[in-house]
C-alpha cells in the first residue's frame, strides 16, 4: 500500500510515528523495515517555515519530522535534538548577533551546515533531505513540499511604531508567540513555486491520503498552496482523510487558533473540515473522511457536509495512541492495513 501523509513539524512528525506503528513498522527509525515492508510511507512536508539565519539555511518542519523518526528528537520540547547543548547560541548572543529568539543547538547546527553546503553547492532541498536521512533513516520518504524558496510572511501592526509589516513565520510564531494579531498569512513565492520531485506523482499514485493533525493554516495549507498539490489531491483515486488539530475547540498544542483566525475560520473541528472541504461538494474540497476527537459535536450529522466524519480519540499521547488514530484514518480511507 502506497501511503502519502501531508505534514507540518511537531503534529505532523507525532502522527507519521503512528502510521508506520499502524503499518506494523517500528515507530522510530529502520530503514531496513521501511525496505522490506509491503508498504510505503512518503511524507510531503511543509517548508514554508524555512528561514535563512545566520547565514544557514534551517527547514523546522522537516527536521522535526526526520530527528523524531530518526530517534533524535527532544521528546519533552518536540523539536530539535536530544542531549542538546546552546554554545553556539550564547556566543552569538555575545556577540549581539541578532535572532537570539531563535532555538539553535549546537548538534541541530551539524544539519543545518551539511544542508547550506550542499544548497549552496547546487543540489535541490529534495537531494539534501535524502542525504541527510541517510543517517536518520525515518523510515517514511521526507519530501520537502517544494525545491523553490517558499517562505510564509505574516502581516501584523509594529508594536511599537504601528506601522504595518510583514515578518518572517518564525518571528511572529517564536519571538512574539503569535500574540501580534495578524491581518493576513503569506506563503511568499509559493505562486511561483514548483512542486518537488515525486510530490505529485506520490499524490497520484497512492492508495490513501491522509492530512496529519498539523497546522491547518501554515503546514497543511502551505503545502496546499504549491500549485499542483491541490489539484493533484483533487483528482488522486485515493481517498483523503484528514485529522483535526483542533480538540474541545483548542489546538492540542502551539497557536493553530491565531492562525485560523487570520483567515478568518473558526477555533473548530467543524470549521477546519468545512475549511478543507468536501470532495463530493465542491470542485475544491478536498476531504473525503475527517476525523474528530470524541465527543465533538463535528461528528452530528450535516455539520461538516458530504464529508465521512467520525469521531475517535485523537490524542497522541502514547504511540499506540497515536497508531489508534491513524488504523481510524485508514479504515475511513476504505484501505485495510492488516
Ligand atoms: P509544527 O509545524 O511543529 O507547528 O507542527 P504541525 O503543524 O505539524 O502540528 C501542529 C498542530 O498539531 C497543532 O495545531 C496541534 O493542535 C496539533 N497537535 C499536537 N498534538 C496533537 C495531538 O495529540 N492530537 C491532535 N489531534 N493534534 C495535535
Ligand atoms: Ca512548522
Amino acid at each position: 500500500m502506497k501511503v502519502v501523509v501531508v505534514v507540518g513539524g511537531v503534529g505532523g512528525a507525532r502522527f507519521l510515528q503512528g502510521v508506520k506503528h499502524a503499518l506494523g513498522l517500528p515507530s522510530v527509525g529502520s530503514a531496513q523495515g521501511a525496505a522490506e515492508s509491503p508498504h510505503e510511507i512518503v511524507a510531503i512536508v511543509n517548508t514554508g517555515d524555512d528561514v535563512w539565519l545566520h547565514g544557514l539555511r534551517i527547514c523546522p518542519d522537516l527536521d522535526t519530522c526526520m530527528y523524531t523518526l530518526g530517534g533524535g528528537i527532544d521528546t519533552g520540547r518536540g523539536w530539535g535534538r536530544t542531549g542538546e547543548t546552546w554554545t553556539v547560541k550564547d556566543e552569538l548572543a555575545a556577540y549581539d548577533a541578532g535572532s537570539d529568539w531563535f532555538g539553535l543547538g549546537d548538534k541541530d547546527i551539524a544539519t543545518h551546515l551539511v544542508r547550506t553546503r550542499m544548497l549552496r553547492a547546487g543540489y535541490p532541498l529534495s537531494a539534501v533531505t535524502e542525504a541527510l536521512c541517510a543517517r536518520w533513516r525515518p523510515g517514511v520518504r521526507l519530501l520537502p513540499m517544494s525545491d523553490d524558496r517558499v517562505e510564509t510572511h505574516v502581516v501584523v501592526d509594529e508594536p511599537d511604531s504601528g506601522e504595518r509589516r510583514a515578518i518572517h513565520f518564525q518571528e511572529w510564531w517564536i519571538r512574539h508567540q503569535a500574540k501580534l494579531a495578524a491581518h493576513s498569512i503569506v506563503p511568499v513565492g509559493a505562486e511561483e513555486a514548483t512542486a518537488a520531485p515525486g510530490v505529485l506523482d506520490a499524490i497520484a499514485g497512492a492508495d490513501a491520503v491522509l492530512l496529519a493533525p498539523s497546522n491547518p493554516v501554515v503546514s497543511v495549507g502551505t503545502v496546499l498552496s504549491v500549485p499542483g498539490v491541490r489539484t493533484a489531491l483533487v483528482k488522486t483515486g485515493a481517498r483523503i482523510v484528514g485529522v483535526s488539530p483542533i480538540v474541545n475547540d483548542r489546538p492540542v498544542r502551539g497557536m493553530a487558533d491565531a492562525c485560523l483566525t487570520a483567515i478568518g475560520v473558526a477555533t473548530t473541528a467543524e470549521a477546519v473540515g468545512r475549511h478543507y472541504g468536501s470532495r463530493r461538494h465542491s470542485a475544491e474540497g478536498l476531504l473525503d473522511g475527517w476525523l474528530v476527537h470524541t465527543g465533538d459535536p463535528a461528528a452530528l450529522p450535516g455539520a461538516v457536509p458530504d464529508v465521512d466524519v467520525r469521531a475517535v480519540p485523537l490524542l497522541m499521547s502514547d504511540v499506540d495512541a497515536t497508531a489508534g488514530m491513524a488504523r481510524a484514518a485508514f479504515s475511513l480511507a476504505g484501505v485495510s492495513v492488516e
